[in-house]
């Protein structure tokens, strides 16, 4: 009888981050005077915009003194901000109660906590390329993975299968690592796929705040019949520079409803027995978020990275190489020139022209022969490497 849990025995090595770490430390001891330009992991560059920080401050100074001191917060999230989350779904035209709204330290942590809710028979459909903690969340859970491969022929965003089974839906929108954005067409097909199957989809939104064109969703709830099959995921990481302060959100509609379980209760009796809530600092912080500033703040904050897409996908275009992503999404997926592969190409970009990005392989095999360049980096970086890119292929 194992004592412990032995599917993490099935876990492949996370060599994508560890073999870029290793392979960009021995280049820089090799040459320590040349300036590396690290576009290779999702992490922002930007501070956090003058109403959070303001908010931060007084909330520590709400904690100095009894009169507003806070002590647990709710479980599931302060009604106030809750509400602002509401708000901020309605201005996109999506009716939410507060009550369908929890708040969370973030998308990883909701990511795999979720799963408590499902039955571990149920299995896991992923799109890949995927964002790596997808699998191995569910590897961790012994849970059985079917892969869907996709690329440039259907943009990244497949149909769903051909035959019927329930499952658990993994869609990320834009994605990392692609770009790619799911149009309300393809959308509407994988909820059709959901409710006829009985399946629930994890929406993974946490860059829906790159979207600019109108025509596509920010929300899976923007699509008809989404509340009795979709669970939301989102986080202030990307849209408003909190990967290192910590806050997200996830939506559960009251009307997701399997097995006769509201999956809304479910998720409130999770949350009130395995946290505490989110702290009042984070909270406050979040808050100055769904403001009226707040918002205008960030919309600054988002055009550096836009801007910095801009700027490469210039210089992509200048040096005839194709990709996709950049234009509602902070990613650029590359294709590999002359037929070499994700690490082929990260060797050359790192000996030639000092560019740091990620192998499409890291993201699953199906990703082999792209590259994927981050838009969170520095904008003189972004510059300077569109430059010495072009000095590599044109
Ligand atoms: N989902 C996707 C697709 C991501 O790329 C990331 C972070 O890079 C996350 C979730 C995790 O976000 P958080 O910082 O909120 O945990």
């Amino acid at each position: 009888m194992p004592t412990v849990n032995l599917n993490y025995g099935k876990l492949k090595d996370s060599y994508l981050f560890a073999g870029i770490a290793a392979k960009v430390n021995a280049y820089a001891k090799a040459h320590p005077d040349q300036k590396i330009l690290r576009l290779g992991i999702g992490d922002v560059t930007q501070p956090l915009v003058p109403s959070v920080i303001a908010a931060l401050h007084e909330a520590v100074d709400d904690q100095s003194k009894a009169a507003t001191f806070h002590g647990y917060m709710p479980e599931v999230g302060d009604s106030r901000l809750r509400s602002a989350i509401t708000a901020y779904y309605r201005r996109r035209g999506v009716e939410l109660s507060d009550e369908e709204v929890f708040v969370s330290y973030g998308a990883s942590d909701e990511l795999g906590d979720i799963l408590n809710l499902f039955d571990r028979s149920l299995d896991a459909v992923l799109i890949e390329p995927a964002y790596p903690a997808y699998a191995d969340a569910n590897v961790m859970e012994g849970r059985t993975i079917h892969y869907i491969e996709t690329s440039e022929a259907d943009g990244f965003t497949p149909a769903p299968p051909r035959d019927p089974f329930p499952a658990l839906i993994y869609i990320c929108s834009p994605n990392n690592p692609t770009g790619a954005v799911f149009t309300k067409e393809r959308l509407t097909q994988w909820v059709e796929y959901a409710n006829s199957t009985g399946s629930v989809i994890l929406f993974d939104a946490a860059y829906e705040a790159f979207i600019t064109d109108d025509a596509l969703p920010r929300s899976i709830y923007e699509i008809e019949g989404a509340k009795t099959c979709a669970i939301e995921i989102c986080s202030l990481s990307k849209t408003a520079g909190f990967t290192g302060t910590r806050f997200g959100y996830t939506v559960i509609p009251q009307a997701l409803v399997r097995d006769g379980a509201e999956l809304n209760a479910m998720w409130v009796r999770n949350r009130t027995t395995r946290t505490n809530g989110v702290s009042y600092i984070q909270q406050k912080g979040a808050l100055a978020v769904f403001t009226e500033q707040g918002q205008r703040e960030i919309q600054e904050l988002l055009s550096v990275y836009r801007q910095n897409a801009k700027t490469f996908m210039a210089a992509l275009d200048q040096a005839g190489l194709s990709y996709i992503g950049g234009k509602n999404s902070p990613y650029i997926w590359m294709r590999c020139p002359d037929g070499r592969t994700g690490w082929e190409t990260f060797d050359l970009l790192l000996e030639k022209a000092q560019i740091v990005g990620t192998p499409g392989e890291g993201f699953g095999a199906c990703g082999t022969g792209f590259f994927r360049f981050s838009m969170f980096a520095d904008p003189a970086d972004i510059k300077e490497a569109g430059k010495r890119i072009q000095s590599v292929f044109l």
